[in-house]
């Protein structure tokens, strides 16, 4: 079993005139982010596991693109099998690769 990946993307807000994305391009870029979250996300959390339970994390993702600021927010969400793990889920997240 691997670390199970979540990713959920939404805009919110009003578009500002002359928006610098059109909502065709914000899904691109949802895409786009999707993708390379899942990709890094993956590549970080492969094969880790809590050494006393022996399960695998499941990481939800959510991220909200506000028209008005055009930022993404991306919130991380981490259900583990318990305590420990999560704290050692979060310094793999935090991880620079
Ligand atoms: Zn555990």
């Amino acid at each position: 079993m691997t670390a199970q990946i979540e990713i959920e993307l939404r805009a919110e807000g009003e578009a500002l005139p002359g928006a610098f994305l059109d909502p065709r391009e914000i899904e691109r870029m949802f895409a786009s982010t999707r993708q390379s979250l899942r990709a890094s996300l993956g590549r970080k959390l492969r094969g880790l596991r809590c050494q006393e339970h022996g399960a695998a994390p499941k990481l939800r993702v959510s991220g909200v693109y506000d028209r008005s600021t055009e930022a993404m927010e991306l919130d991380y969400h981490i259900e583990a099998c318990c305590q420990l793990f999560t704290v050692r889920v979060i310094k793999v997240l935090n991880r620079r690769v």
